[in-house]
């Protein structure tokens, strides 16, 4: 259960973030993964659908967008995608220096939220 580890680390991470900012509901969250990060993205859905049951995550709605892998080649500064990550010559001009430029990714681009009880003045007036 890789992914539940996972999932559990960034829900904490948005659950932090969104308690410094006053944000008590997250209505989205956006997460880019790639193929080759090693984490499954319906996976890491039944992961988050197994812990957002109770508090600020009930209501969110959590977006994943795979990214291909992809390789770079140093010397006509090409980009390709390919379907395995090694011994990928570039299609352009026959180079084997070719080097992973995506794939890799797993992290959160972004999460939205608002508060339920509003932005209110702290009456304090600090
Ligand atoms: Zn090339």
């Amino acid at each position: 259960m890789h992914e539940l580890s996972l999932m559990a680390e960034m829900m904490d991470l948005i659950r932090n973030s969104a308690a410094q900012n006053q944000i008590n509901r997250i209505t989205r969250i956006k997460l880019v993964i790639g193929k080759l990060s090693m984490a499954l993205p319906h996976s890491l859905r039944f992961a988050f659908d197994s812990m957002a049951g109770e508090g600020i995550f009930t209501s969110a709605e959590l977006l994943i967008e795979e990214r291909e892998i992809s390789f770079k080649c140093p010397h006509c500064l090409e980009q390709f995608i390919v379907e395995q990550p090694f011994l990928n010559p570039c299609p352009f001009c026959g180079s084997l220096d070719t080097e992973i430029a995506t794939g890799r990714e797993l992290f959160i681009e972004y999460y939205e939220g608002d508060s339920v009880y509003g932005h209110q003045a702290d009456p304090s007036g600090d």
